[in-house]
């Protein structure tokens, strides 16, 4: 048995996939991105809980910081260089920057947030629309 605690973000970006793709999401469209993030634990601290929701801020914190208001492109994509010359937001992502990419970053610097030897972080969703989510998990 075990407990989770799950929290609601969210952050505003620019994307495109250009790496062997062609559809429309190859022209730069944003998104209000909602990541929804799950943390387990077999057992609760001394407060009784998995971890304070307090804490989360410090993630919501480092999403205001790195993602929000950026582009987020593929290191390869040539928008990368204008984007940077303009002197505007960008977050470079070794693969294509979908949905599944970026949940995947954030549910690393999660672990690197909260994850020890009780607490580990189950996954991370990122919705990029009302119907359309991604999820990395344990
Ligand atoms: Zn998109």
């Amino acid at each position: 048995m075990r407990y989770t605690v799950s929290k609601k973000l969210s952050f505003e970006a620019a994307h495109r996939l250009l790496k062997d793709y062609a559809g429309k999401c190859s022209n730069n469209h944003g998104h209000s991105w909602v990541v929804e993030i799950e943390i387990e634990a077999a057992n609760l601290d001394n407060k009784g809980m998995v971890l304070d929701f307090n804490e989360l801020k410090k993630l919501k914190q480092w999403i205001d910081d790195t993602l929000d208001h950026t582009t987020i492109l593929w290191e390869k994509d040539p928008m990368c260089e204008y984007i940077k010359n303009t002197g505007q937001r960008l977050y470079v992502t070794k693969e294509n920057p979908t949905s599944e990419v970026i949940a995947r970053i954030i549910f690393e610097k999660a672990e690197e947030l909260f994850g020890n030897e009780t607490i580990k972080v189950s996954s991370v969703a990122v919705h990029e629309t009302c119907t359309s989510k991604a999820t990395y998990k344990r």
